[in-house]
């Protein structure tokens, strides 16, 4: 079993963050009365260099340390591994799993506004563009069926993939995005079990798209074993006395 705690360093530890990094190293507690392997990882989310400070990831080691939520394996700065991240974007390319978009924010708002659409059109799907500068590499999403997957604290839960935009994996300077960044680096660093806020149900939709999508272009090109998609357990988020999120503006969430 690999548990791992991936937070983005942009605050200091937050209770949630807390939690769930609790849950996560417990798990992996539980674990290790029978098995001698189980590792507690902690991932530092860093792609995001506009919203990163290292004073708050330094802030984050020293809180759980503090807690005694010290960790077998890391910390793996995922700003290391930016070139991995893109490779694997491109090779999704190559296998037309994904495509380069044109569109600006402002093109997609203005068709949007003449219809009932929300978030991206699909409008540069199916047009074969190469890069050119500031353009972005989308995934294109399976369109006909639906995902499902059996999370371990809400049980089955799915959608139907028609209602998922066509996301973005690299902006135009080649960076990844969260769910590129986040899939292949689960992926490569063979994490058993997932274990989050709910606020990223909707993204592990995503998430298993992709990972299939990696998956399947790895078999073909002969590369790599299929790994298994990790367990995923979403945590309820925590509410103040109020029943109302957590706010870092409302209430005080720093550890
Ligand atoms: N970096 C993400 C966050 O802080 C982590 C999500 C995850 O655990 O996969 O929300």
């Amino acid at each position: 079993m690999k548990a791992r705690f991936a937070p983005s360093p942009t605050g200091y530890l937050h209770v949630g963050g807390a939690r769930t990094a609790l849950f996560n190293w417990l798990t992996v507690q539980k674990a290790k009365k029978f098995d001698d392997n189980a590792v507690f990882l902690l991932r530092i989310e860093d792609t995001d260099t506009e919203r990163n400070r290292d004073e708050w990831t330094q802030g984050i080691l020293d809180s759980l340390l503090k807690l005694g939520l010290n960790w077998d394996e890391g910390p793996i700065f995922q700003s290391t591994r930016l070139d991995v991240h893109k490779t694997i974007a491109l090779k999704l390319y190559d296998f037309h799993l994904a495509y380069w978009c044109k569109c600006s924010k402002e093109d997609i708002e203005n068709r949007n506004s003449e219809t009932t659409n929300v978030g991206y059109d699909r409008h540069c799907r199916d047009l074969n563009l190469e890069y050119q500068s500031g353009y972005v590499l989308r995934f294109k999403v399976p369109l006909s069926s639906t995902t499902k997957f059996h999370d371990l604290v809400r049980g089955e839960v799915q959608i139907e993939n028609s209602t998922l935009e066509d996301f973005v994996l690299l902006k135009s300077n080649m960076s990844p995005l969260f769910v590129l960044a986040n899939t292949v680096d689960d992926m490569d660093m063979d994490v058993t079990h997932v274990i989050r806020g709910e606020e990223h149900l909707y993204n592990t939709f995503k998430i298993i798209l992709l990972w299939e999508a990696i998956a399947s272009s790895f078999i073909s090109t002969g590369e790599s074993a299929n790994k298994p998609l990790p367990s995923f357990a979403h945590l309820p988020l925590l509410v103040n006395e109020k029943r109302q999120k957590l706010s870092k503006r409302r209430d005080k969430v720093s550890v």
